[in-house]
């Protein structure tokens, strides 16, 4: 294949002297076509290059490389003038996460095939943040993906070569892996190399050597009957959330407290936790409906419940199961950093918010509501306990005197 591309043997190299040979604006942005193909466009499965033109001492940021009519076409945010002779400087932090995501790739997808062999490739998507790739044709188990993961990092430990060259598609080698049709698409292939552990057909941008890589985390998966999807991350990117993760755990661990190794098991817990409660709320709640307790105040019934865990929708729930007759108050009050306070009345001369809402206002709350229903919350409440038998007072208070 002749005139091969810098970035296939020397992807690390930032300067590049360009010719540009046109400009033209494409909505927002401008496209310039450039003559030498020293950045790679868009394509394979690949996002483009970014970077920066130089051009008569200005800098023209691009964002994007895009093949247009076969030619190297930048995306810039500005236009540029078609001076000629201009340098070109490669955003190498992108390019080489691009890089890094790329690689780690083919040794995760090449060790998935191994344990797997009918894999096929499905989508693929790699840009300077992370990488998706999806597998068809065969289920893919959680543990395969963990061991997957784990030979990626035992072959970036390793620091093995990555190596290139370009072969002719009749002679390829039957153990390099190719996209279906690419054979007879292209009369050569180039073929990436990672030590012994993978070759691949492939026209990406790939590191020098595996240790280049340095750390590798899958951060999403999606297992199907005939097929699986992942996302991941190699490099800085995956070391920073590794580590704002951990952090996270960090922070809760002497609080909680659990060991690391527990953290399956308490978030295991939690979930157990949440239903358990929901169900107790359930319980809860078709008691209160089925048989609520009032007291008698002057001929009012007056309902009052202290409910945690309860939410305003949930009070409102409450109060639209109990059918309310005669002459009736009730107060629904549920505990938090914000207090919830759902407040219904019955065949009372006053509405609700005469009611409840002074006696919220006076606690600096806020609420509203319509004539026999009224909902409001109080934050900063320090003994939420003592405010609620407060409002029960108040009301009690103030039914006894309507
Ligand atoms: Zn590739």
């Amino acid at each position: 294949m002749p005139n091969q591309p810098s970035y296939w043997s020397n992807p690390t190299l930032k300067e590049h002297p360009v010719t540009v040979t046109r400009c033209r604006a494409a909505g927002e942005v401008f496209e310039v076509g450039i003559k030498e193909n020293v950045v790679r466009p868009e394509g394979g499965g690949q996002a483009g290059d970014q970077g920066t033109l130089l051009v008569q001492g200005k800098r023209v940021r691009f964002i994007d490389t895009v093949l247009r009519d076969g030619e190297t076409t930048l995306v810039a945010e500005q236009p540029v003038q078609v001076v000629g002779a201009t340098t070109l400087e490669v955003d190498m932090e992108w390019r080489k996460a691009m890089m890094r995501n790329h690689t780690a790739e083919h040794i995760f997808v090449g060790s998935l095939r191994r344990m797997v062999p009918d894999l096929q490739p499905g989508y693929i998507w790699i840009d300077g943040r992370h990488g998706t790739v999806e597998v068809t044709g065969r289920a893919v188990t959680i543990e395969q993906m963990i061991t997957a993961e784990a030979e990626v990092q035992r072959v970036v430990s390793l620091n093995v070569p990555v190596t290139s060259d370009v072969v002719s598609s009749d002679s390829l080698d039957p153990s390099v892996r190719t996209r279906e049709g690419v054979t007879s698409k292209h009369d050569m292939l180039r073929v990436v190399r990672v030590g012994e552990f993978d070759s691949s057909a492939c026209s990406g941008t790939h590191v020098l050597n595996s240790g280049d890589i340095g750390f590798f985390k899958v951060i999403d998966y999606k297992l199907e009957e005939s097929g699986a999807r992942f996302e991941f991350m190699a490099g800085d990117g995956a070391t920073e959330l590794a580590s704002r993760l951990l952090n996270m755990v960090l922070m809760r661990k002497h609080d909680f407290p659990f060991e690391y190794d527990q953290l399956g098991a308490v978030l295991d817990r939690a979930k157990t936790l949440l239903a358990e409660r929901n169900e107790l709320l359930e319980g809860f709640e078709q008691i209160m409906t089925e048989r609520p307790l009032a007291e008698d105040v002057k001929g009012i019934a007056f309902f009052h419940e202290y409910l945690p865990g309860f939410d305003t929708g949930r009070m409102k729930h409450v109060v639209k199961k109990i059918s309310l007759k005669g002459p009736t108050a009730m107060l629904l009050f549920s505990p938090g950093e914000k207090c919830n306070i759902v407040f219904a009345i019955n065949e009372l001369r006053v509405t609700a918010e005469e009611i409840a809402g002074q006696l919220i206002r006076a606690l600096h709350g806020k609420g509203g509501g319509s004539r026999d229903l009224y909902t409001g919350g109080l934050t900063g409440v320090r003994q939420p306990r003592e405010t609620y038998e407060q409002l029960v007072g108040s009301l009690r208070q103030l039914l006894s005197g309507l």
